[in-house]
């Protein structure tokens, strides 16, 4: 499906480019998206899967010139990390010698992880401001509360977070990103209400339904980690094309279904595998009643919402 992208957009309020944009296996390829306001260089990325690489592609893409390290240092001002799964921070640990000062935002349970586990000495080296001395004190951790928001220094907008759950008890996080008076919302790996036996999705719905009606979120980033024919049991906190829909399904009662017609859903996080890419693919068409506009994001391609 030829997707928004294709447009020169005046009237975007988001630039998004998505750095890696798989849910394993490639190590070049995992979830990050860099995202910007309209008119602006600064950015954040919404998670750190793959930096390097996909920097790489988008300069070949001419969306930015110069060096890596440039873009590395100078236009992405903080990184949002969902979870603190290898595939949402490796690209973050591996730059992290070649980068500049910045904020890492994330709830409490994911820095918890990142001060534990990663940014300690006995893993790597400790570049944060807290945790197992010496602290380079190159990154500072910007802890979030969840349902409040805090700005994202540098970049001209702010951001919200929401728990998720990722395999209950383990949790995850969305980020509903704001640009003055528009809305993006990324959502890190989650499974569904009823598999999690969980009510996450269904407060982020309820949270974010009003800015549905005022046409005001511009799109949503949500996974779509295997196909239906993944068993319940071997999910491991994910979604597949029929969990979406039944989400979309509940967020689309809150809103009045006709306002999700169109509305843009970005395919993330597709566990590479046999065929099962193109599988998902099918399956979301084929379930699609929502009329959703469904966008499947390439590594190094703009994004404009
Ligand atoms: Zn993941
Ligand atoms: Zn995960």
């Amino acid at each position: 499906m030829m997707a928004v992208y294709a447009q020169p957009a005046p009237a975007s309020s988001f630039k998004v480019i998505p750095l890696g944009v798989k849910g394993g296996s490639d190590e070049s390829n995992l979830s990050s998206y860099m995202v910007g306001a309209a008119g602006s260089n600064n950015y954040v990325c919404l998670d750190a899967g793959t930096l390097h690489y996909g920097i790489q592609k988008a300069i070949n893409a001419g969306i930015f010139r110069g060096a890596v390290n440039t873009v590395l240092k100078n236009n992405i001002k903080g990184y949002l990390i969902s979870h603190p799964h290898l595939d949402h921070v490796a690209g973050l640990i591996i730059n992290s010698p070649d980068d500049t000062a910045k904020n890492i935002y994330a709830l409490p349970f994911c820095t918890e992880v990142l001060k534990e586990k990663y940014f300690s000495w006995k893993s790597w080296a400790n570049f944060a401001d807290d945790g197992e001395k010496p602290l380079l004190n190159k990154y500072h951790y910007a802890t979030l509360t969840p349902g409040e928001e805090q700005p994202l220094e540098h970049t001209g907008m702010s951001v919200t977070a929401f728990q998720l759950s990722h395999s209950n008890p383990y949790k995850s996080t969305a980020f509903l990103v704001r640009n003055n008076n528009a809305y993006l919302l990324y959502l890190g790996d989650t499974g569904a209400d009823t598999t999690e036996h969980a009510a996450n999705l269904r407060m982020l719905w309820q949270s974010i339904a009003p800015l549905i009606k005022e046409k005001k979120l511009k799109a949503l980033f949500i996974e779509v980690s295997f196909s239906n024919a993944q068993p319940d049991k071997l999910l491991f906190g994910h979604l597949t094309p029929r969990l979406l829909m039944q989400e979309l399904d509940v967020l689309g009662h809150l809103t009045g279904l006709a306002l999700l017609h169109n509305f843009p859903v970005v395919i993330t996080h597709e566990k590479p595998g046999g065929m099962r890419e193109n599988t998902i693919k099918k399956q979301l068409l084929a379930s699609n009643g929502l009329g959703l506009r469904l966008i499947f994001p390439k590594q190094g391609r703009l994004l404009s919402f």
